[in-house]
């Protein structure tokens, strides 16, 4: 049998002033029992039963207002959450209350928006545009439904934009007059109409697409009259509708995603739009992804893209929207979180699911980067493009702070990205140096030539710095001790300047002196290296012979990386080789070599 007594929905009854019942629906009478009088206090705990007391001496102070309380009301063992709404009556002796599920009301807006959901999805599936005019504001909308959201095409003053698609040749030239009809037909808001005519307005190339728009007006409850309409390319010879126009031009065609041009309208229509107080901005960047080509081809680079653009929208679900900016970069826009919680679980969802990708073939985990920019979080945050810059800002942070991670861009954490100037970071395919940094290395080389080996350490601990290096080391002869080191972390373990008595890989550096390298590309050439650096936890390296005036190999340097798997960036292996020979130099001037 139904336990008709927890299906209500919505009761009310008028309570004297201990809150028993006198009257009311028999919703009121089913919940709380009919034939005696029962009062409302003793179904509630007693902290409830406070702040209704409360709420309803409130009430008595100022009559005429009401009051919401939340309620567990308990019957034969069930509770059930009700929002409590209490009002004294006019003559004042008594309590107009109202109780209302919320679990009703909770089942009701998901019953909703769950046939909301399937009509998107069905609407999404047939590829069609939709379109929504306003004959009051003359305001044309047209979208169509990705993901169960909503990417706006249009959203404009309709007679603009009908002469601008007629100004701008959007329109084929015999369908002029048919595109007019459908414009005075629409904007009377009478008719049921469908009409067919070519141009390119969807796909918003200098293709012609054949057209074909059906609208209807509808009056609603409150007298509003829109006209909804759907907006079809259809195929040429087939009658078909033909999705694909509308996929190329705005979907990125690797990962399904938005492309750029989509997303970045799209970010920009989130942060100028209503709702702009919750919009977020998320780029993320997949780390050494050059790596990933390198080793295991382009075809099977753009499989991990793939499988990246599946992980962000899954981690998303209808929460957000993203696209790829191009490579391996991504745009997140979040417009529905409220609190950082929410960014940070769909964040740490993406970092351990992309972590899951192909891990047999690359015999590593795939990570990522993520830099997010919340609207209003700190100084010049309110505009698309300062939005964008804080979070590309933040990516860049996350970077170099060693990859692997993400960044919630919080001021007083991070410090004003604003007062940089763009002109400050130098960016060499995607990896950023500070121009301060590069200058004040330019300036360390000088005072290396200057000085001498005081400053060596100096100038090795800056470079780690600046290349985001672990470790950076001078070895003489093949003495396994330092000749001079950065300052390293307490568990990092020493060098092995031992790589020097292998011929084979010495011979990799005959053609340039220097042996940049990933260690993976070791572990076929030179299995020995491979083993001697990655037992001491090495994971990509540089390294530079030193040579005597012979040109006979009498030492090393080497900068070596732990915690992350990287081709370095062409600027990187310039200036380490730029710094070593000088250093090479200085040694032999010193007569330490
Ligand atoms: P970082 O950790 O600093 O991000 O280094 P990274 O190796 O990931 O390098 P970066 O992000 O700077 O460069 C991305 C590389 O992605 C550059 C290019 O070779 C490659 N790439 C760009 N577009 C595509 C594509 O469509 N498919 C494939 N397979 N590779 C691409
Ligand atoms: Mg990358």
């Amino acid at each position: 049998m139904i336990d008709t007594k927890f299906s209500i929905a919505h009761a009310a009854g008028r309570f004297d002033m201990a809150l028993n019942i006198i009257d009311g629906n028999p919703q009121m009478f089913g919940l709380i029992g009919t034939g005696n009088y029962y009062s409302l206090y003793k179904m509630m705990n007693t902290e409830e039963q406070q702040r209704v007391a409360d709420a309803a001496f409130l009430c008595m102070q100022s009559p005429g207002i009401s009051r919401d309380e939340c309620v567990h009301i308990t019957h034969d063992g069930k509770v059930c959450c009700y929002i409590l709404n209490i009002k004294l009556t006019l003559d004042g002796d008594a309590y107009d209350i109202e109780l209302i599920n919320v679990s009703d009301t909770e089942n009701r807006i998901s019953e909703l928006n769950r046939r909301l959901t399937t009509a998107r999805d069905y609407i999404s599936l047939t590829g069609e545009t939709i379109f929504t005019y306003y004959p009051d504001t003359q305001r044309f909308y047209m979208y169509y439904i990705r993901n169960r959201q909503n990417i706006t095409l249009f959203d404009t003053d309709f007679d603009e934009w009908s002469s601008e698609m007629i100004s701008q040749d959007r329109i084929q030239n015999e369908d002029i007059e048919t595109f007019e009809t459908f414009c005075s037909i629409l904007k009377s808001a009478n008719f049921s109409q469908t009409y067919t005519f070519h141009g390119c307005i969807i796909s918003d190339a200098n293709q012609l697409e054949r057209y074909r728009v059906t609208f209807e007006p509808k009056t609603y409850e409150n007298d509003e009259t829109v006209v909804i309409g759907t907006w079809a390319v259809i195929h040429e010879t087939t009658g078909d509708t033909n999705t694909s126009m509308l996929e190329e031009s705005y979907i990125d065609s690797l990962t399904g995603l938005l492309n750029k041009k989509s997303i970045m309208n799209y970010a920009e229509n989130a942060i100028t739009g209503k709702n702009c107080a919750h919009v977020a901005f998320a780029i993320m960047d997949i780390d050494d992804f050059k790596g990933v080509n390198d080793s295991f081809g382009h075809m099977f680079g753009d499989k991990v893209i793939k499988a990246v653009g599946d992980v962000i929208q899954n981690a998303i679900g209808t929460n957000a929207v993203a696209g790829r900016m191009g490579g391996d970069e991504f745009l997140v826009v979040f417009e529905k979180f409220t609190d950082e919680i929410e960014f940070r679980n769909v964040l740490r969802c993406i970092k351990t699911n992309v972590a899951k990708i192909y891990p047999d073939q690359m015999k590593r985990h795939l990570t990522c980067s993520i830099g997010l920019a919340r609207y209003g979080v700190g100084p010049f945050s309110t505009t698309y493009h300062d939005l964008f810059k804080i979070a590309d800002r933040s990516l860049y942070l996350a970077k170099i702070k060693g990859k692997n991670r993400y960044i919630i861009y919080k001021p007083e954490l991070h410090g004003d990205f604003n007062v940089q100037n763009d002109d400050d970071i130098i960016n060499v395919s995607n990896t950023f140096y500070s121009e301060t940094d590069i200058n004040a290395l330019q300036n360390m080389l000088t005072d290396l030539i200057v000085y001498g080996t005081d400053s060596v350490v100096e100038v090795l601990d800056f470079l780690a710095h600046v290349l985001t290096l672990n470790r950076v080391s001078v070895f003489f002869g093949d003495s396994a001790t330092p000749a001079f080191t950065n300052t390293l972390p307490p568990d990092v373990p020493a060098a092995d300047p031992s790589v020097l008595k292998n011929l084979k890989y010495i011979y990799l550096f005959t053609n340039n002196l220097l042996a940049v390298s990933n260690l993976q590309s070791l572990e076929f050439s030179t299995p020995e290296v491979h083993k001697l650096l990655s037992d001491t936890g090495v994971t990509c390296f540089m390294q530079y012979l030193l040579r005597d005036r012979e040109g006979e190999v009498v030492g090393l340097i080497s900068a070596d990386v732990f915690d992350r798997f990287s081709a370095f960036p062409k600027l990187a292996v310039t200036l380490f080789s730029d710094m070593c020979r000088i250093m090479n130099g200085v040694f032999l001037r010193e007569n330490l070599i």
